[in-house]
């Protein structure tokens, strides 16, 4: 059983993926897992201003968190705590720049939930499944790079994790990192002059997993790092597995040389699973869940149509979590009308209304693909407040916002970002449109 600290460390790797940054290092960045009993996990934080601040905003977010990594229903209080507390104890920051060169902080870097014993293979994973088996079995000799593609979602960070767990226990030396958190230890390794140290940290494995590529394609130094690693990892014939969201010849941003290094070994994509797999994963979730849910629920939510494996997991969770909060049990019927008001209630997100409302659009023309210059600067606005107000990753806004990637909402939400501190019209038009949100808050509902 993990402690706090680890469990708190975890969360915070996975809340960092969800809220914005601005958020993430203002109200998250200080706090430290203090205790987890049956029922109630304790975070603290360093004042009551951020306590309730965390209470009011991010309660639900950072409870539902939580309860995916302890696999059980637990509620979370934000609690202040005092100085000692902090200076006894050894609390690592998951983003230290070093990123924990010792076994130990690298076998912490895998989830337990992912290994390949509770992964499902399908029709639309087994190329995936079989090839990173080997990547594990023979490093650097049979793919080198595996490269793993799909939309978000459906368990190329469970595969990486699951080759992390294999390597750990049968041997060979291991290194993973997301690109985002390899973008963030980069620029702290340039401010400190350690890019050495860095690039050695990942240099001096046999086998190096790198996922979220797509996170650093249009960042020119980090990608330069990047295959810097790449190619002495690739002479020594070491084992390299990357994921991304696209097919490396779809990674618009690279140049063709950069795309051929990516396409030297095996590449593979996973597709969305089909009804027998999502059966499958529902079962073995509720069962590491430890929650009995009928054969007839699983079915039924096994039928429905989920963009993605991660929603599939996330619906389970939310059903039992209800069902044991109110004491009710889950049927198929109350599983029906409870997956039916959740899904409308999604799809009228009220900052979008309010967003198409600003510029007299409808929701319809703000996620469609018209590209006058109105509706783009709204579809932009949209995407910076979906972020900002309602914490929204970029993906779940790219999904909202018409099924746009993650990138385009990346490029959106920094355009704002920018031009908002140089241009007083748009900043107005912002604050007129946060305030309408404020004001419809009554009844939040995040995304
Ligand atoms: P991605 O990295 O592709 O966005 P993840 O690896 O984070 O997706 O998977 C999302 C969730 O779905 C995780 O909880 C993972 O365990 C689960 N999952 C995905 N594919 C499978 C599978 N084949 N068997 C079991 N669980 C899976
Ligand atoms: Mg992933």
């Amino acid at each position: 059983m993990d402690s706090a600290k680890e469990i708190w460390e975890k969360a915070l790797g996975e809340l960092q993926l969800q809220v914005s940054k601005a958020n993430y290092t203002t109200w998250l960045k200080t706090s430290r897992g203090i205790s987890s009993q049956e029922n109630i996990f304790v975070v603290g934080v360093p004042n009551a201003f951020v306590a309730e601040w965390l209470t009011k905003r991010l309660h639900s977010l950072v409870r539902r968190t939580l309860i995916q990594i302890v696999g059980r229903d637990i509620d979370v209080q934000f609690t202040v705590y005092n100085k000692e507390q902090i200076q006894n104890s050894s609390f690592a920051c998951a983003n230290q720049a070093d990123g924990g060169t010792s076994t130990k902080a690298k076998v912490d870097r895998f989830s337990p939930r992912y290994t390949f014993s509770n992964f499902i293979v399908g029709d639309c994973n087994r190329l995936a499944y079989a090839a990173t088996v080997e990547t594990v079995e023979n490093p650097g000799h049979t793919y080198n790079p595996l490269f793993i593609y799909s939309s978000t979602g459906q368990g190329k960070t469970h595969l990486l994790h699951a080759i992390g767990h294999r390597a750990v226990s049968s041997g060979p030396k291991v290194a993973y990192t997301s690109a985002e958190r390899f973008t963030n230890e980069f620029v702290t390794a340039i401010k400190q002059k350690r890019v050495e140290d860095f690039r050695s940290k990942f240099t001096d494995v046999r086998i190096f997993l790198f996922d979220d590529m797509q996170f650093i394609t249009d960042k020119k130094q980090t990608l330069q790092c990047f295959f810097q690693i790449f190619n002495e990892l690739y002479n020594n014939n070491c084992q390299i597995v990357i994921t991304a969201d696209h097919h490396p010849k779809d990674m618009a941003p690279l140049s063709d040389k950069l795309k051929s290094h990516l396409e030297w070994g095996l590449i593979v994509s996973i597709q969305p699973p089909d009804f027998e797999t999502r059966l499958s994963i529902l079962v073995i979730k509720a069962d590491e869940m430890k929650m009995p849910v009928s054969d007839e629920v699983l079915q039924l939510l096994a039928k429905r149509t989920w963009q993605n494996i991660r929603q599939l997991e996330g619906a389970l969770i939310y059903l039992t979590a209800r069902a044991k909060l109110t004491r009710t049990e889950l049927t198929p019927q109350t599983v029906d009308m409870l997956l039916t008001s959740a899904t409308s209630r999604q799809q009228k997100n009220p900052i979008m209304e309010i967003v198409a409302d600003y510029f007299n659009l409808s929701v319809e023309e703000l996620t469609g693909k018209g590209r006058n210059k109105k509706t783009a600067l709204a579809r932009h606005i949209a995407m910076y407040l979906m972020r900002e107000e309602d914490n929204c990753s970029f993906a779940e806004t790219g999904k909202v916002l018409g099924n746009r990637n993650h990138a385009t909402i990346i490029h959106g939400y920094r355009k704002i970002a920018t031009e908002m501190t140089i241009n007083p019209k748009l900043h107005h038009q912002i604050s007129e449109i946060k305030e309408k949100i404020h004001s419809n808050k009554a009844s939040p509902k995040k995304c």
